[in-house]
């Protein structure tokens, strides 16, 4: 190299680090490891340690602001990343663009939430997981295990906040300019302001390793991908608790889980993709369900199972089943008294000789389906075939749906709001819900269109749907496949 070139060389590498340094911020550590130099704990300072190094929140509700040097502890734009562990039955979070407060709840800013497996006592049962936007944008379904440590981090640009567990985003909310806030959550807003660390109360119990932020520069706002209308009725139904969940999602028409998880994110509604399983169906035994969980393992994501014909409870061993989240089933396919296997959404194959037997029949079937079969969810609920679908109100006839709210009610099988086919009809879920049934909201998309399940939306409206009323996963021991186990064959 000649001597001018090396100069060159020199200067423009020397150029290139001042506007490096310059561009990109570094990531600074707000807890020393040792001690809780920096920061400043509210009412009950006592519910904040350090132990062998780990920063732990664990007694009265209390507060841990960060007031030390950096940046006077004062944010707008930045990132964060923190390594966090829990202990079972625990509730913490991060609340950003916040201040002191003496006590309480904190008024002011976000609360990314952590949360792997708490419930809370009494009788508001909380439902908001690790990742969430409290009370803005919820996720409902566990990324992350208790005893595991993960990393939560979250980027705010100015009306925009993405959160991501162990790497995967699972929340990418922007602000409108007038957001939806009930009265006194006002100041649920994005400003610039201190980070604070939430011990939430005896009980729960929360390591944090590392605490890094990394300041961001002044932005433009970003757009809105959703209509003000839209993000309203979600923000809504988040501040209500309310499992804004489509539990009824499958990956056809070439619609692919990054693509649902980012319809996901973009909406607001959280996604339970199920992929069919049963005899000659691509999930068909223990060992391709397994491959199949491999796929779907860290996506951020509910995992379903949709249980095809009658012979799926001889393919599967309980404990391959229970993998899923939940398990679902519908009344679509079946075999007539004269020995005919009808798939009713199919012309061809669904054979109606005699209406009122039809019925009788149909109705039957579901019975000995819902008793029998472990499920959680009956989807595509009082389907018809097209060629009676228009006498649906007479052929559901009020002795046929006390049947079949019965048998559900009887077997605790959550029911289906069926957004694609407009299914049940108000009246029978009007039923349901005096029952006690539980209720779902499902899609079962045909191609890469999710939409936007208006008809789960309606009657939500209609009925007075509260959180209360709506289908949650079961716990793994509580899991109908574990508990009835699996049946040698239906019969009836
Ligand atoms: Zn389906």
């Amino acid at each position: 190299m000649k001597k001018n070139t090396r100069q060159l060389y020199f200067v423009l590498s020397i150029l290139l680090f001042i506007s490096c340094s310059e561009k990109e911020p570094q990531w600074t550590e707000l807890f020393n490891g040792k001690d809780l130099s920096g920061w400043t704990a509210n009412e009950h300072s006592e519910s904040f340690k350090v132990e062998g190094g780990l920063l732990v929140a664990n007694g009265p509700i209390s507060h841990l602001f960060y007031t030390g040097d950096f940046k006077k502890g004062v944010f707008h734009n930045f990132e964060l990343k923190a390594m966090v562990k829990t202990e079972p039955n625990s509730n913490s979070g991060i609340v950003f663009h916040t201040q002191e407060q003496p006590y309480g709840p904190l008024l002011r800013g976000y609360e990314v939430q952590i949360n792997n497996s708490y419930e809370r006592p009494g009788d508001f049962q909380e439902l908001k997981k690790t990742g969430s936007i409290y009370g803005i944008r919820n996720i409902y379904y566990n990324t992350v295990n208790d005893g595991e440590w993960f990393e939560l981090s979250f980027k705010v640009v100015e009306n925009r906040c993405e959160v991501f567990v162990n790497g995967t985003k699972v929340v990418d909310y922007i602000q409108p300019d007038e957001p939806y806030r009930p009265k006194n959550d006002k100041l649920k807003v994005f400003s610039t302001g201190r980070i604070a660390l939430q011990s939430h109360d005896e009980q729960s119990k929360v390591y944090f390793k590392s605490i890094q932020v990394k300041p961001l520069p002044k932005a433009e706002k970003s757009e809105m991908p959703v209509s003000k209308e839209w993000d309203d009725k979600v923000t809504k139904m988040m501040f209500e608790n309310f499992p804004l969940i489509d539990f009824h999602v499958h990956l056809k028409g070439g619609l692919t889980i990054a693509q649902a998880c980012e319809n996901s994110v973009k909406l607001g509604i959280n996604y339970g993709i199920a992929p069919n399983c049963g005899l000659k169906f691509p999930v068909t035994d223990d060992a391709s369900l397994a491959a199949y969980m491999d796929t779907v393992k860290s996506q951020p994501i509910f995992r379903g199972m949709q249980a095809e014909g009658r012979e799926w409870v001889t393919l599967f061993s309980p404990e391959a089943v229970a993998k899923f989240d939940y398990v679902f089933t519908d009344g679509m396919t079946w075999t007539d008294h004269k020995g005919r296997r009808m798939r009713l959404w199919i012309k061809e194959e669904a054979f109606v000789d005699d209406e009122q037997k039809f019925m009788d029949e149909l109705v039957g079937k579901i019975e000995s389906v819902l008793s029998q079969e472990p499920v959680d969810i009956h989807v595509n609920p009082t389907f018809l075939p097209a060629v009676i679908a228009d006498k649906y109100e007479e052929l559901w006839t009020d002795a046929r749906i006390d049947r079949f709210v019965k048998v559900l009610a009887d077997n605790n099988v959550a029911l289906e709001i069926n957004a694609r086919y407009k299914l049940p009809s108000e009246k029978i879920l009007r039923k349901a819900k005096e029952a006690g049934v539980k209720f779902s909201f499902g899609t079962n998309n045909t191609g890469a269109d999710l939409g936007t399940i208006d008809y789960c939306f309606e009657i939500k409206e209609k009925l007075g749907l509260t959180y209360k009323d709506m289908f949650m996963p079961k716990k793994h021991t509580e899991k109908p496949v574990l508990v009835k186990g699996l049946p040698a064959k239906i019969t009836g």
